[in-house]
């Protein structure tokens, strides 16, 4: 049973479920997906992030990733510019 916890605690922080998150909600903030979480109800704020893609402009909730607005940045400071101008290229 542990190792069973421990396998989906591993896969909750992994890149793939993050991926899988996404999929499943399927909306950016910017196009209507609300921007409190229903499970959680934490309004996340817009940051830069790193996944196994690259850096993205994206949001995180107590459930873990919120969503994601941008492309993938090859660079952090790319993505830290393109999030302190306000414009990026949504995904
Ligand atoms: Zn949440």
């Amino acid at each position: 049973m542990n190792t069973l916890r421990r396998y989906v605690f591993r896969l909750a922080f992994s890149p793939f479920c993050f991926n899988f998150v996404s999929v499943l909600r399927g909306e950016t903030i910017s196009t209507g997906a609300p921007k409190t979480c229903p499970q959680c109800g934490v309004t996340p704020a817009l940051k830069v992030c790193k996944s196994a893609a690259g850096y993205y402009i994206g949001a995180w909730c107590r459930c873990g990733p919120y969503s994601r607005e941008s492309f993938y940045y090859p660079r952090k400071d790319l993505a830290e510019a393109a999030l302190r101008s306000g414009h990026w290229a949504p995904r």
